[in-house]
């Protein structure tokens, strides 16, 4: 399968330099050339067949032949070897719980799908890649944990001093190998600038084969599209032990960049049944806003308790834009969204917790608002909404809004006494000489 850039000023890519460019040399996001309907007999036996199969058949079109059959499915394999309950808390409400891989951010699929490509496609080269990603908590864990011991591939994660959590520190300054984190003295929008500007630094390109494990690479975006098929495949489940007919299916992400909502759009895009996507935001209301009025306009970002969606310019939004060719009536059936404050978000984590005891993150709760706003009016919807993070990655927060200690699971208590390591920068100059000369 071909990629091209959405700013249309570069030549088609195949799915493996998609991978190891992540964006086009025009600046363009790539997208896929076509996107084919799955057979209706895939989702008429979608009980069935195991998360593996589902989602070999939902990517294979995308990577094609560029990666052998057995291959893929050795790779997904690995990468989803962990569970995505749905869990029901109320008549018509769902979670789909995508916290349960090894750093507990629904980020690890795609980081683990990604660093496993990128290790096939490098196997040959003689030429090493350096992955290069700015976070602001659970990217860079995700990344570090997926690329660990990778063959050819070094990662080198930029990260704010001071402004991501104890646990998101460690999950990215233990692991050592082939993993560098650098502390930046700065904001998470500095670090993402210095990525930025490597990106565009010629002199680095030149000496170099760097590449980006955020969303915008299609290796860490399309594999999110399994986690909708996976709630798909247990509504229908659930559905057949009621023998009652499946409801009208609506998602509500939590949404930063938006990779994720748009990954649903494109299973939705594979022949999946969904009535309507909710995209849920904090106080970063650029989507919100537009979808309200039509102008998109882009703000810096600002600091919420969701601090993994304080996105000021979601990358990802252009993707959806073009996936309805930019026709603001066709989007505005398929997709509604909503923003809400940090009291809104705590006041939400406590009324799941006595309704329901049960606890959800800031960023799982702002999606269950987002549904209870669209089901005001749509009440006979059922809806599910993404839980992006496990709620100890959030510890301090939520043990004060509910008043209740959380259990410590397995994977965090590994990282929790492991020696911090990092190397200090300040500046571009800084990661330009560490680049050069490691
Ligand atoms: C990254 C992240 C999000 C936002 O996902 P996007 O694909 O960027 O919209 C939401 N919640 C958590 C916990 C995340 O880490």
């Amino acid at each position: 399968m071909n990629f091209y850039s959405l700013n249309q000023e570069a030549p088609k890519v195949s799915f493996k330099d998609a991978v190891i460019k992540g964006i086009a040399p025009d600046r363009g996001l790539y997208f896929p050339e076509k996107i084919t309907l799955l057979p209706a007999s895939f989702f008429a036996g979608i009980t069935q067949i195991s998360n593996q199969e589902i989602a070999f058949n939902a990517i294979h079109q995308f990577v094609s032949d560029e990666i052998p059959n057995e291959k893929l499915k050795e790779i997904l394999t690995n990468v989803l070897d962990f569970e995505f309950p749905l869990v029901e808390i109320e008549k018509n409400i769902a979670t789909l719980e995508l916290f349960h891989g090894p750093t507990m951010a629904f980020k690890d699929v795609g980081a683990r799908f990604m660093a496993n490509c990128l290790s096939y496609f490098s196997k040959n080269e003689e030429n090493e890649v350096t992955v290069l990603v700015a976070t602001s908590g659970d990217t860079g864990g995700a990344v570090a944990n997926g690329f660990l011991g990778v063959k050819g591939v070094k990662v080198v994660i930029l990260y704010p001093s001071g402004k991501v959590s104890d646990i998101q520190e460690r999950q990215l300054t233990t692991l050592g190998q082939n993993i560098t984190a650098l502390k930046v003295d700065g904001t998470f929008d500095d670090c993402q600038t210095m990525v930025k500007t490597a990106f565009l630094d010629n002199e680095l390109i030149q000496n170099m084969q760097l590449t980006s494990a955020n969303s915008i690479n299609v290796a860490r975006w399309l594999p999110q599209l399994f986690y909708f098929l996976f709630a798909y495949k247990q509504l229908r489940i659930a559905a057949e032990e009621k023998k009652t007919p499946i409801q009208d299916i609506v998602f509500s992400v939590p949404s930063g960049n938006f990779g994720n909502i748009c990954a649903g759009m494109v299973a939705q895009r594979l022949g999946m049944p969904v009535a309507h996507f909710i995209a849920a935001t904090n106080a970063n209301d650029t989507v919100p806003q537009f979808m309200k009025t039509g102008s998109y306009d882009p703000k810096p970002s600002r600091a919420t308790i969701s601090n993994a969606m304080d996105v000021g310019d979601p990358s990802n939004f252009i993707r959806i834009r073009h996936l309805f060719q930019d026709d603001f009536t066709k989007l505005g059936k398929q997709l509604s969204s909503f923003s809400y404050t940090d009291t809104e978000t705590r006041k939400a984590l406590l009324d799941i917790y006595k309704k329901s005891a049960y606890i959800a993150d800031p960023h799982g709760a702002i999606g269950y608002l987002g549904l209870k706003t669209y089901q005001k009016n749509h009440p006979d919807v059922y809806g599910v909404f993404l839980e992006t993070a496990h709620p100890v990655k959030f510890l301090d927060i939520v043990e004060e809004t509910i008043g209740q200690k959380l259990d410590i699971p397995i994977q965090i208590q590994k990282v929790m006494d492991k020696e911090k390591i990092s190397i200090s920068i300040k500046s571009y100059h800084e990661l330009k000489t560490y680049l050069l000369n490691r």
